[in-house]
């Protein structure tokens, strides 16, 4: 029954009983697993329970790659869970979930869940979906098939038990990893409709070296796109933020593209990316943080934002100056629009645009090297995230690289040095004395110029010499 059933709406047969794979095939050792995950699996087991580790982890394991963190899926209701384990809380409002402590592990622990209905099917009270087949609430506990069935793609589907140190395989998910092949469990069109966000996950997955998305659930992803727009905005946020700290960005985007599902997201990168030095100044911002996710080191979400959204704050603020704005209003203005429009694609929480706001706001002021400012500016505290900036403006071609060396030098010096650099004489060949000569008015302005366009080509042919 419960096998017709599962074939009627995932259209898949013989996904009723898992293939069991033995430790010599899989390869996963149980020491492996994180000592909190172990923990929990063994102790609901002792208590009768069914406990595996689910998930990422599984698949980043069987990739030989270390996992982020690792997940629990159990029979145990979230009830019995908190009973068994001492140490933990119930949370969740659209799923009920544990999480169990171990130190300073935090295990999520979930009970097996069944999958949306097939539309048509009478609802249950638990399950709740819009219009567009989205579920916006599914709290129906199932079997561990159904849980199996209710995954995304096949490589996320997979079971390990740290006791038996077997790995259960539902859906050919072992076979699509070795394949590089994202697949989606079930009718593609369907779960996405029920979970557009499935979408982009399916992106991030595929920007994985060698990773492809399988054609028939590729296919659908142009057409449907468009229903990204009804996921709410603070989602669409944390998923564009585990896509752009994957350590794959540069390739996510380009997929991203390719899929059509940057509309929804980041309105105006199509726009961007046309332009050579638009392109240019994203890519490099890309590829930076790839390189800096890979060597462990810390990211700032606001910075890449605030690198994603540049171009378009230089667009409005060119614009805005352009109907006789001075330039630093001109700027505030484009800041403000620019984050307008874009909080009602993806929500970037303000903790956040506060930091590019300052990011931004500090570039025409890195263009004023003289005075008492620049060591006022040293003691900015994002003052390091704008010379970033400015070095990544630079490499682009949108800036002077003399700037770049000059605030590099000017914050290891010593006093003397510092104040020789802010003599007017010492200026040599920073970009100082050519500003000085330009109109006040326009420093800092955005692109476009000719003189700007001159220099960044000879920047830009230097550096690539
Ligand atoms: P990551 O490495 O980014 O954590 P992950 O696959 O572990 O990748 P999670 O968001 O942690 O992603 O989700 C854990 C598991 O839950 C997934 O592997 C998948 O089985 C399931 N899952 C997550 N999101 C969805 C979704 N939108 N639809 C169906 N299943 C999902
Ligand atoms: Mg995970």
């Amino acid at each position: 029954m419960i096998k017709r059933l599962i074939d009627k709406v995932f259209g898949r047969k013989g996904a009723d009983r898992p293939v069991v794979i033995a430790a010599p095939e899989h390869g996963i050792r149980r020491d492996q697993i994180s000592h909190g995950a172990r923990r929990v699996c063994e102790q609901l087991q002792e208590n009768g329970f069914a406990a595996y580790v689910v998930g990422g982890a599984v698949r980043d394991l069987l990739l030989g790659v270390e996992p982020k963190d690792f997940d629990v899926a159990t029979s145990a209701t979230p009830e019995q869970v908190h009973r068994v384990l001492r140490r933990s809380r119930l949370i969740g409002r659209r799923f009920k979930l544990v999480h169990a402590l171990f130190g300073n592990e935090v295990v999520e622990v979930s009970t097996f869940r069944a999958g949306a209905p097939e539309s048509g099917d009478t609802e249950s009270p638990a399950q709740v979906v819009d219009e567009h087949g989205r579920v916006l609430r599914d709290n129906v506990y199932g079997t561990r098939q159904e849980d199996a069935a209710r995954r995304d793609f096949t490589i996320n589907s997979l079971y390990y038990d740290p006791v038996a140190e077997t790995v259960l395989d539902y859906h050919k998910g072992l076979a699509d990893l070795r394949k590089k092949t994202v697949r989606m469990i079930g009718d593609p069109a369907r779960r996405y409709r029920e979970d557009p966000v499935r979408m982009l996950r399916a992106v991030r997955f595929a920007a994985r070296p060698g990773f492809h998305i399988a054609p028939k659930t590729a296919a659908p992803i142009a057409e449907l796109a468009s229903l990204l727009g009804n996921v709410p905005a603070a989602r669409l946020f944390e998923e564009m933020l585990k896509l752009l700290l994957s350590g794959n960005a540069a390739a996510c985007v380009r997929q991203l593209r390719a899929q059509g599902l940057h509309h929804g997201l980041l309105p105006m990168l199509d726009v961007i990316l046309e332009q050579p030095m638009g392109e240019r100044f994203v890519t490099l911002a890309l590829e930076q943080t790839d390189r800096r996710v890979r060597d462990d080191k810390p990211i700032s979400p606001a910075f890449l934002f605030a690198a994603l959204l540049w171009h378009q704050v230089l667009a409005a603020w060119k614009q805005a100056m352009e109907r006789g704005e001075r330039s630093i209003p001109a700027l505030h203005e484009a800041m403000d629009l620019v984050l307008d429009q874009q909080t009602d694609q993806l929500a970037i929480p303000r903790r956040f645009t506060v930091t590019m706001k300052e990011i931004w706001g500090l570039q025409p002021r890195l263009d004023a090297n003289t005075g008492r400012r620049p060591h006022l500016l040293l003691e900015h505290p994002r003052f390091r995230a704008a010379f970033d900036f400015l070095a990544l403006r630079a490499e682009s071609g949108e800036a002077p690289t003399e700037l770049v060396d000059w605030w590099a030098r000017f914050q290891v010096a010593g006093a003397t040095e510092r104040e020789h650099m802010l003599l007017p004489a010492a200026a040599g060949s920073s970009p100082r004395r050519r500003r000085r000569r330009r109109p006040s008015g326009d420093r800092g302005a955005p692109e476009g110029g000719a003189d700007v366009a001159e220099r960044s080509t000879s920047d830009h042919d230097h550096k690539a010499d």
